[in-house]
């Protein structure tokens, strides 16, 4: 079976909805945050990201419980600034002080497919947007 966001670039929604989306940063709702902020000029929300994420580490693990890791661990990146701001964040060093390398749109999904390709299941990266709902 085809992979949804393959199905999607073959019929053409995954370029019409990163154009929504790319959109959506001039007066930022991506998540339940709602900053209105214009991340494309530069201006930061909660997050604190701009137009281009922020990542601090990427690479397979195996930290979580079975169903969530399989055989093959899961492939995971982290932003440096989460917006869920949790009180008792275990990843508080990693994701929350601001290191990491700023990549555009192409190398992030890169490292998706990368990860993908070595079979490790994708899950923490799409945290931040998931919250919001309103797109999926
Ligand atoms: S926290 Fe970030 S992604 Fe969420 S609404 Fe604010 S600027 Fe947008």
């Amino acid at each position: 079976m085809e992979s949804v966001y393959i199905q999607s670039y073959h019929n053409g929604t995954l370029k019409e909805i990163a154009g929504i989306l790319k959109d959506k940063l001039r007066c930022c709702t991506l998540c339940p945050r709602h900053c209105q902020v214009d991340r494309l000029s530069g201006e930061k929300g909660i997050c604190k990201t701009g137009e281009y994420a922020l990542v601090s580490n990427y690479s397979p693990h195996f930290g979580e419980e079975a169903p969530l890791v399989g055989r093959h661990g899961s492939g995971t990146i982290f932003f440096t600034h989460c917006n869920l701001l949790c009180n008792f964040c275990q990843n508080y060093d990693i994701s929350h002080q601001g290191y990491g390398n700023m990549v555009t749109d192409r190398i992030l999904a890169d490292m998706m497919l990368s990860l993908q390709a070595l079979r490790w299941v994708i899950w923490f990266w799409i945290r931040m947007v998931l919250q919001s709902g309103d797109y999926w």
